[in-house]
C-alpha cells in the first residue's frame, strides 16, 4: 500500500529496529518506546484493523507475541506485558499493529541500543 509508514517497514524503505520476521509478520521498537522494550507486530500484508486481518494471522502474531514476552523476561527481566491494540479513532498508523509492551517492578535505565541488543542477542 502506497504511503503507508508500516508497508514501508515491511520493504525495508524505512529503517527500523527489527526483533522478529518470518513470511507472515515483522515485530520491531516502537519509535516511542512508551515503556522499555515497546514494540509493534504487523502482518506483512497491509490490512487495516481488526474488522480485516485473518483469524490464521491474528492468532499467529499472538504466538509472536508470546514467543517475545519469553525474550523480554529474558532479555529485560520484564515483570509482565500489556498487549494494545488500537482501531478506528483510536488508530494513527492505518495498518495494523498489536503493541507489547513490557511492564516492571523497577524500570530498567537503558537506552534503546542497548535495549535493542539485549533483545536481539536472546
Ligand atoms: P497507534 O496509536 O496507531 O496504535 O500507534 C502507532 C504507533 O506507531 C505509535 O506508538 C508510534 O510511536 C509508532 N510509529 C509511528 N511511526 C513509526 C515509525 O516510523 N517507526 C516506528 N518504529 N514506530 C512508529
Ligand atoms: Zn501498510
Amino acid at each position: 500500500m502506497d504511503n503507508c509508514i508500516f508497508c514501508k517497514i515491511v520493504n525495508k524503505e524505512i529503517n527500523s529496529k527489527i526483533v522478529y520476521e518470518d513470511d507472515l509478520v515483522i515485530a520491531f521498537l516502537d519509535l516511542n518506546q512508551d515503556c522499555p522494550g515497546h514494540c509493534l507486530i504487523i502482518p506483512k500484508e497491509h490490512v487495516l484493523s481488526l474488522h480485516d486481518i485473518s483469524e490464521s494471522v491474528l492468532n499467529h502474531i499472538l504466538k509472536v507475541a508470546n514467543e517475545l514476552y519469553y525474550n523480554f523476561e529474558n532479555s529485560l527481566n520484564c515483570d509482565g506485558l500489556t498487549l494494545l491494540q488500537n482501531n478506528g479513532c483510536a488508530q494513527d498508523v492505518k495498518h495494523f499493529h498489536l503493541h507489547l509492551l513490557p511492564k516492571y517492578l523497577k524500570k530498567p535505565d537503558l537506552s534503546v541500543d542497548e535495549i535493542y541488543t539485549k533483545i536481539i542477542t536472546k
